[in-house]
């Protein structure tokens, strides 16, 4: 089983399962408020590369991951503009999905929208009130983190030192400065929910941990994130869950920072700023490679030189990959793929697992030199699960041409496999058939082939 540095405990430890050959993932998604940025990029992509891990390993994940429909940044932006605040939040969660779909990671198992669970958020901050955990001031409801024990784990802090650093600003009616806002009281021009305090509408943190535990249930396997996020949005998560009586993530991990650095940006790549613009510059696929060839908690440097290195890579690899298209079929090398697990298991190692692939393709290249197909084809087997096991897509060049048409069935049907409705699964995998297209299931998703091929 993998090892996981857990943001909580400071160090590296086995993921448990709460339930045997099932892995349940919440990372927290983005507020739709604007394009996704690059930092976003980075999140999706790390925990893109161990949800396809661990699926490859076997095991079955549940990956929840939401998007923030009500915020501050949502409603400042709708009001400048003259929009609804769900106007704002749907033309950004579209770009979102587009930015993401590009980047080839695999949508969320489940998707939930703050917006609906405003009941749900209401019933948790009445029950903290009611515990006495909570408390109402002129703007809002709080929560008292006195009431929590071991608050301050995920920014490795005691409480003491986390109150020295902060302060109660003038006019707030806060018992301790680190409570936070569980719900804000209505202001004018801002969309709201009823609730037992007055019209107003849930706060950030709030809303993660109802959407987590209701589609994870107690004692989920894994919280992640950005390490930004860490404090204080995971630990005040946790804190109303615990002020609740409920057991929260078993585990956190958090994925390092971006650095875009002050570098002059060439002139082949142009300039980029945010995630879209990244998308339009340069093949998606670089940017995964870039992510993967630094360890995730490690910082990384977006610039055009790592892109424009790691799109080198990239076609190094397809090269290879249409040089070994015709090899015969073979086992993939039993070795290379035990060395693969370990770099894997060994809190993700990426940049390991990378350089394995690299001396896996100087191999096969030198025995393809050498005219030596027995021992090359094993090895090009290798790289093959390798790239698929960490979402690169490879072309050799050879691929079916997908009709618009047939593609848009594949979609679907992914989307149906993905919602667990297997019976219209079942049923688009009929209709490619009668459009002579057979169908495989792959961890990757749908893949036809045509069947006179
Ligand atoms: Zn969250």
């Amino acid at each position: 089983m993998i090892r996981l540095h857990d943001t909580a405990l400071g160090r590296a430890a086995e993921l448990e399962l709460r339930d045997a050959g099932k892995v349940s993932l919440y990372a927290c998604g983005p507020t739709v408020y604007g394009d996704p940025h690059i930092g976003h990029g980075r999140m999706v992509l790390v925990f893109d590369v161990l949800r396809r891990y661990l699926e490859w390993s076997g095991l079955e994940v549940r990956f929840v991951s939401n998007i923030t429909d009500i915020d501050d940044k949502i409603i400042r932006r709708a009001n400048e503009e003259g929009r609804t605040s769900s106007d704002v939040a749907l033309q950004y969660e579209a770009a979102w999905y587009h930015a993401v779909d590009e980047l080839g990671v695999k949508r969320p198992t489940v998707d939930p929208h703050a917006t609906a669970y405003v009941e749900q958020m209401v019933e948790l901050i009445a029950g903290l009130v009611a515990a006495g955990k909570a408390y109402e001031t002129s703007d809002g409801v709080y929560l008292s983190v006195d009431a929590v024990p071991g608050y301050g784990l995920l920014a490795r802090q005691p409480l003491e030192s986390l109150r020295s650093g902060a302060r109660v600003e003038v006019g707030e009616e806060k018992k301790s400065p680190l409570d936070f806002a569980l719900w804000k009281k209505a202001k004018p021009g801002e969309p709201t929910w009823p609730s037992p305090w007055g019209d107003g509408r849930p706060g950030w943190h709030t809303e993660c941990v109802v959407m987590s535990l209701d589609l994870l249930g107690e004692g989920f396997d894994l919280h992640g994130g950005g390490i930004d996020l860490a404090f204080p949005h995971h630990e005040n998560e946790r804190a109303q869950a615990v002020a609740d009586g409920k057991q929260f993530a078993r585990r956190w991990a958090h994925n390092g920072h971006v650095q875009m650095g002050g570098e002059k940006m060439s002139k082949s790549l142009g300039n980029f700023r945010t995630l879209t613009d990244l998308l339009e510059l340069v093949d998606p696929r670089a940017y995964r490679l870039v992510v993967l060839q630094s360890h995730y908690r490690a910082p990384v440097e977006v610039t055009a030189s790592t892109l424009e290195d790691a799109a080198r890579r990239l076609n190094g690899l397809e090269a290879f990959a249409r040089r070994v298209a015709d090899l015969p079929r073979a086992t993939a090398d039993a070795d290379a793929l035990d060395r693969f697990r370990a770099a894997m298991d060994d809190d993700l190692d990426t940049p390991r697992a990378m350089a394995e692939l690299a001396g896996l393709v100087r191999a096969a290249n030198t025995a393809l030199d050498a005219g030596d197909a027995v021992v090359a084809a094993p090895l090009a087997a290798a790289v093959d699960e390798l790239t698929r096991a960490v979402g690169l897509q490879l072309s050799d060049g050879r691929e079916d041409a997908v009709p618009a048409e047939v593609a848009a069935l594949v979609a679907e049907r992914d989307q149906a496999r993905a919602g667990r409705d297997f019976a219209a699964s079942d049923a688009l995998r009929d209709r490619l058939d009668a459009l002579g297209w057979r169908v495989e299931d792959t961890p990757q998703g749908t893949r036809v082939h045509r069947k006179d091929t």
